[in-house]
C-alpha cells in the first residue's frame, strides 16, 4: 500500500492569494491522487489520528525556544509577514506543528509497514533554521523527522535526499554536525537562498551539495544520480531515507529555471528504491499546480 499523511488543516496556513506557496498546491495534489487508477492502493492518514511521540519535544530539539515563542505570538496576534517571503497566519504555528507531526508519523509508518509514505504537508521546512523561518518555511520538518528516527530502535543512519530546486540551507544547518545523518541536495545555483556550494561537506563529510546551473534536464540529473548521489547513499547504507520532495525543478515551475518533467521523478524514485531501505517522502516546494500533482503521482508510481 501507499500511505499518505494529509490533513485539511494544512490548508489553513494562509499565505494570502498572490503567494505561490498556497493551499491550492495541496488541493491540486490531493485531487489528482484521488483520481488515479490505483487510488484503491492509497491509505490516507490524518496525522492527528496516528499515535505520536511528543511533537513539541522533537521540535525543541532543533529550534530555539525564543524563536518558537515569537512564532506563536505572531500567529496568536493575527499573523503577519515573518520576512518578505514568509507569511504567518493565525493558524500557522499549529499547522506547522502538525506538518512536523505528519513527518514523525510518516517515519513510524514506513518503519512499521515497510511500505512507502508521503507526507503531503505545508508549510514546507527545508529553509527553516534553528532560530528563524525563511523561504516559506517555518519548522525543519525533515530534519526533525531524521533526528526523531535516530531515537528509534534499529535506526543508526538516516539519509536525506533533497531534490527541491533550492538548496535546503535549513536542513543542512540542522544536521551537518550529526554523523548519523547524511544530507544530499541537488539544486540550482546560483539561486535562492544562495547557499549550497559543493565545497561545503559538513563536519563529518556527511553533506553532499550538488549545485547546478539553470536549464538542466533529466540527462544531467541522471548523471548526478549515477555518479555522485547513489554511490554516496549506498556507501552510507541508511536505515531510512527521507526525501525532501520539492517539485520546483520542473520546466513549468514559475520560481526556478530547471527543465525536469514530472515523469522524471519516477526515475528518481526508482533510484531510491535501489537502496532497499524504508522511504518517506515529505513535500517541500513546487509551485506549478499541474506539474506538482503530476510529479507527486510519478514519484509514487514505482511503489504501486
Ligand atoms: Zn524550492
Amino acid at each position: 500500500m501507499i500511505h499518505l499523511l494529509y490533513s485539511d488543516q494544512f490548508l489553513e496556513h494562509d499565505t494570502g492569494r498572490p503567494h505561490p506557496e498556497s493551499a491550492r498546491r495541496l488541493l491540486s495534489i490531493t485531487k489528482a491522487l484521488r483520481g488515479v487508477n490505483w487510488a484503491d492502493q492509497i491509505v490516507w492518514h490524518e496525522p492527528e489520528s496516528v499515535t505520536q511521540p511528543d511533537t513539541l519535544f522533537w521540535v525543541k530539539q532543533l529550534h530555539d525556544e525564543y524563536y518558537l515563542t515569537k512564532l506563536k505570538q505572531m500567529a496568536d496576534g493575527g499573523g503577519g509577514h515573518w520576512d518578505p517571503d514568509t507569511v504567518v497566519s493565525p493558524r500557522s504555528f499549529d499547522v506547522a506543528m502538525l506538518a512536523v507531526q505528519a513527518c514523525l508519523a510518516g517515519v513510524d509508518l514506513v518503519l512499521e509497514t515497510g511500505e512507502v509514505a508521503f507526507a503531503l504537508v505545508r508549510p514546507p521546512g527545508h529553509h527553516a533554521v534553528r532560530s528563524n523561518g525563511m523561504g516559506f518555511c517555518l519548522l525543519g520538518n525533515v530534519a526533525i523527522a531524521a533526528h526523531y528516527a535516530l531515537s528509534l530502535a534499529g535506526i543508526q543512519r538516516v539519509a536525506i535526499l533533497d531534490w527541491d530546486v533550492h538548496h535546503g540551507n535549513g536542513t543542512e544547518a540542522l544536521v551537518d554536525d550529526n554523523p548519523a545523518i547524511f544530507y544530499c541536495s541537488l539544486h540550482q545555483y546560483p539561486a535562492y537562498p544562495g547557499t549550497g556550494k559543493a565545497k561545503f561537506t559538513g563536519k563529518y563529510n556527511n553533506v553532499l551539495n550538488i549545485p547546478m546551473p539553470a536549464l538542466q534536464d533529466n540527462i544531467t540529473y541522471k548523471a548526478q544520480f549515477d555518479h555522485r548521489v547513489m554511490p554516496r547513499l549506498k556507501e552510507f547504507q541508511p536505515d531510512l531515507l527521507i526525501v525532501s520532495a520539492g517539485y520546483d525543478a520542473t520546466e513549468k515551475d514559475p520560481l526556478a529555471g530547471m527543465n525536469l518533467q514530472p515523469e522524471d521523478y519516477k526515475t528518481f524514485s526508482e533510484y531510491c528504491q535501489t537502496l532497499n531501505c524504508p522511504i518517506l517522502f515529505a513535500l517541500e516546494g513546487g509551485y506549478h499546480l499541474q506539474a506538482i500533482a503530476d510529479s507527486v503521482i510519478a514519484t509514487l508510481e514505482p511503489f504501486i
